[in-house]
Order: C-alpha cells, then structure tokens, then sequence
C-alpha cells in the first residue's frame, strides 16, 4: 500500500527535466550559428583583402585586420559568457537528474526521507504556479528560503512575462517577433503561425493609423510569403484596407479589435509552453485534479448546497470545485458513507441511524447533539427534531 509508484511520479516530472535541456540545446544552436555567421564573415574579408593586397596602401590593410581582430574578440567575449550559461544548464540539469534518481532509493511512503522529498516538490510546484501567475517576487522568496535557484525556471518564465507584457500593454509585437526569429526551425516544426498572426497585428496596426502605403508595402513583404497556408486571411486582411477602425462589419470589426492583443499574449504564452514542453496549466493544478477527479460525485454537483459535504474539496464551489468542473465522476468500488454532521465516517462502531424523515446521520453525532439538547435530535436538513430513541439503526451490508 505504501510502495512508492516512481514510474507514475515520473510521468509528471517530464518538463522538470526537459525545460533546463531544451535551454541548453537551444544556446548551444544559437551559439554555433553565430560563430557560422561571424567567422564566415571574418574569411570573406579576409580573402578580399589578400586578393587587392597589392592594390591598398599598408594603412588600410592594417586597419582592415585590427577591426577583424577586434570582431573576433567581441565574438570570443560573448562566447565566453554562453559558455557560462550553459556549464549553468548543464549544472541545474544534472541536479534534476538527480533528485528525481533518489525516487528510486526511497522504499516507502511514509519514510521521513520519501515526505522531505515530496515537501520540496511541492515547493517547486508552487513556484511553478507563482512565476506562472505572475507573482514573481513571492516565487523568488519561496527560492531562496528553499535553496531550490536550480529548481526554478524563473529565468524563462521572465521571458516570457516580458514578451507577453509588451504585446498586452505596450501593443508591440517587437520581442515576440525576435523570440520568433530566434526559434524559427523549430516553430516551422510544429506548423506555427505564431509569427503570421504578429505580422498581420502591425499591418492591422498600420492600417489602423491610417498609413496605407506602408501597410502596403509591409503585406507584400510580411504577409504574402505565408500565401500557402493563410491565402484566405491574407484576402482578408487586404480587404481590411477599404474599412475604418470603426466598421461595424463583424469580421473587419473582430480584425480592429484591441482584445486580439490578450490573445496574441495568449498564444504566445501557448507556444513556448510547447516548445518547452511545459503543460498549459500549472502542475499544482494537475495535480489538485488527480485528487479532485478521485472524489467528485452527483452530489458535489448539486445546486442545493445542503447536498453538498462540508468535508469534500470538490464540494467548495467557489474554490478547489471550479477546478474540478470538467473532471468525469470518480469511480467507487466501495462507498463510504460519511456524517453530514460531523463528517466522521459511518462504519461498524458509528453506525448510521435513520431519523423518521428519511434522513440518516451518525450515531455519535445524534448522540452528542441529544445530551445538548435534552436528549432531542434536530435533522440539520428538515430542522425537524425527534427523540433519539425515535432513530432506527441502519445495517451496511
Ligand atoms: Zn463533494
């Protein structure tokens, strides 16, 4: 009963060892296109100059050469300091590595070593669920009082709070565009539009100012090279150029709209997800619903809230129960039946006791409530109240 299932809690932990590698993947492929880039550059003018060598004066040459050595030097600088970012990677993904290896040493569920492991856990899921809601700084307490600095994507859910930030209340779509350029193999990989529905926001934008021969321009440039797969949006979108800021043709209007902002936030913040292979959701929320789903039933449902168990999460509607909306109905081999008064559990030695109105409650909740109530019962549903004696003892079978 006890046993630990560390295939189960694996499954789950995928982004914990996933995110830090794909960070790690990602600079070192950036890395190495830069170092194409700029050495590529660096023998090309290299080469031109061996061939005019004869042609420039000795002072050019020269000047030519310490500005290559000087190109080179920045280049060498900045490679310096990835290579510091990814020993970091690296570091932070081999720790991961090995907290969740000691599931494997861990033989019960109730040893103290096994709770001190899932304490921390649960520390991270937090911080998961702050930096997610944007409560970075609470997030960065939680760090530090932790020591959990190599269990936090903090630096990449600051990314992404800054991207989204801009495009929500700066209206730019200036570093979600870059964040595109810098992923753009990878966004080709998993067919996304991201990038279209960005370019398509500052033609909106430029039409939306009034600036036709720009917003011109910029479609035939931006726009026209995703033709194969956003022919009809792209009409659409030219058809745009006959229609004011104020139409009132709904989908001119929709394209006009400033809510398209929140959701370009949101579909940005949708796709890095992906790409990082991090959930939609935060996990504290998948992982409240794998106990939410193992509890809900028909009456949790109930709008008559005295159907509902002052004891069952999934019964607060107002909180835990809102997550638990969408979740299917638990399966019961066994029920248990438990005291809507005391929320005890009914079984041989507290016997449910049935009232003459039909409703049933536990023996030592009717039992206390007599000796308060000169040896009366009140059905906390009808408010109807009875002699004790007047309950009848029921039988589970
Ligand atoms: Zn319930």
């Amino acid at each position: 009963m006890d046993k630990i299932n560390v295939d189960n809690m694996l499954a789950i932990e995928e982004p914990f060892i996933k995110v830090p590698l794909e960070q790690l993947r990602r600079t070192v492929r950036q890395t190495q296109k830069q170092v194409e880039r700029e050495t590529a550059a660096v023998s090309a003018e290299l080469a031109e100059v061996l061939k005019n060598q004869y042609r420039l004066a000795p002072e050019e040459i020269q000047k030519t050469l310490d500005a290559l050595i000087e190109r080179l030097q920045t280049l060498k600088q900045g490679l310096e300091q990835v290579k510091q970012e990814e020993s970091q990677l690296i570091q932070r993904s081999k720790l991961r590595a090995m907290d969740l290896n000691k599931l494997r040493e861990f033989e019960s569920t109730t040893q103290p070593e096994f709770q001190q492991w899932c304490r921390q856990r649960l520390d991270r899921v937090l911080i998961d669920y702050m930096l997610r809601s944007g409560n970075v700084k609470t997030a960065q307490r939680l760090v530090e009082t932790g020591n959990l600095e190599h269990f936090a994507d903090s630096s990449l859910f600051a990314q992404v709070m800054s991207i989204e930030n801009e495009l929500k209340d700066a209206h730019s779509c200036q570093g979600a565009l870059l964040w595109c350029s810098e992923n753009r193999s990878a966004l080709r990989k998993i067919q996304c539009s991201l990038e279209f529905e960005l370019r398509l926001q500052e033609y909106i934008e430029m039409i939306r100012a009034r600036n036709t021969p720009e917003a011109i321009k910029y479609a035939k440039k931006h726009l026209s090279p995703w033709s194969d797969t956003q022919l009809p949006r792209i009409q659409r979108a030219m058809t745009l150029l006959a229609f004011s800021p104020s139409t009132s043709c709904p989908p001119y209007r929709a394209m006009f709209d400033e809510a398209r902002w929140a959701a370009l936030a949101n579909d940005f913040r949708m796709v890095i997800f992906q790409l990082y292979n991090l959930p939609a959701q935060p996990l504290l929320h998948l992982l409240l619903q794998t106990g939410l789903s193992a509890l809900k039933t028909p009456a949790c449902l109930s709008s008559d809230p005295s159907e509902h168990n002052r004891n069952c999460p999934v019964c607060q509607t107002e909180t835990l129960g809102k997550l638990a909306q969408d979740l299917p109905l638990s399966h019961h081999v066994n029920s248990n039946l438990v005291c809507r008064i005391t929320g005890e559990k009914m079984d041989e030695d507290n016997p449910p006791m049935r009232l003459p109105n039909g409703y049933v409650y536990s023996l030592s909740s009717l039992t206390e409530m007599a000796a308060t109530l000169d040896g009366k019962v009140k059905c906390s549903r009808s408010g109807q109240t009875f002699k004790l004696s007047e309950a009848t003892k029921l039988f589970i079978s």
